[in-house]
């Protein structure tokens, strides 16, 4: 999943100020799993922001609404009514959702009411870590599964750096070195000689370094 958080309130507020008909819009997939910006948070932040313009005198209308994905642009053309009668939307999506509205709705400001963080997995309730960096070439068949890019401090394809202290990271004592467990992994499955296999310099190219990605499946093309 894409993890996220709410920006903090004081920043919502700023940004929303400039705008008095406001769409307070959520997002049903990972934001709503990652208590961001689902319909409980859509709904709890909407009344929030009623509550500081009634306190300031601040005129205006808050509206709210989520949608399942705002990063499909088949759904959000289904609340196009919605967004053409306000003066802003608010997505509480990620990154990828508030550019699909602003390509959808290009005479409509849309503010981000989240930071998207990582893409990562839920280790317990309300707790998420990263997990893939989006690399674009997995390696994780070399690496008993574990990824050293998303999860190395310094990226390193050929590990341990050296500087790992009782199976943590040297940057923290919180933080597992993932070499560590890539060594343990590989000694539990019986396969410990796939570290004398030296990783070539990575080509950054299908990670983004070589610009903006797109992924296109043919037959799906209309
Ligand atoms: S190797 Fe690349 S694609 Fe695979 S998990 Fe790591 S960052 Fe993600
Ligand atoms: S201690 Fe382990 S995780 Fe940390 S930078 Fe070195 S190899 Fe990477």
């Amino acid at each position: 999943m894409i993890t996220l958080e709410q920006k903090q309130f004081a920043q919502i507020k700023e940004m929303a100020s400039h705008y008095d008909r406001l769409l307070v819009l959520g997002c049903q997939t990972c934001s709503a799993m990652s208590f961001a910006g689902g319909e409980r948070e859509v709904k709890e932040l909407a009344s929030m922001i009623r509550m500081e313009r009634k306190i300031s005198g601040k005129p205006g209308d808050i509206l709210e609404d989520a949608i399942a994905r705002q990063c499909d642009p088949e759904l959000v053309d289904l609340i196009g009514d919605k967004v053409r009668g306000c003066d802003a939307v608010l997505s509480l999506a990620c990154g990828a959702g508030v550019q699909m509205l602003a390509e959808r709705f290009p005479d409509k400001m849309i503010l981000p009411g989240c930071n998207t963080t990582f893409l990562g997995v839920t280790e317990e309730l309300g707790v998420w870590s990263e997990r893939c960096a989006g690399c674009g070439d997995c390696i994780l068949d070399k690496t008993a599964g574990l990824c050293p890019i998303a999860r190395c401090s310094k990226q390193l394809l050929n590990g341990p750096c050296g500087g790992s202290v009782n199976g943590k990271c040297e940057i923290s004592k919180d933080v597992d070195c993932v070499w560590q467990l890539i060594i343990d992994r590989l000694a539990r499955l019986n396969r410990l000689e796939m570290l004398e296999e030296i990783f070539p310099v990575k080509d950054w190219s299908p990670a983004g370094h070589g610009g903006p990605r797109k992924m296109i499946i043919e037959d799906l093309k209309s």
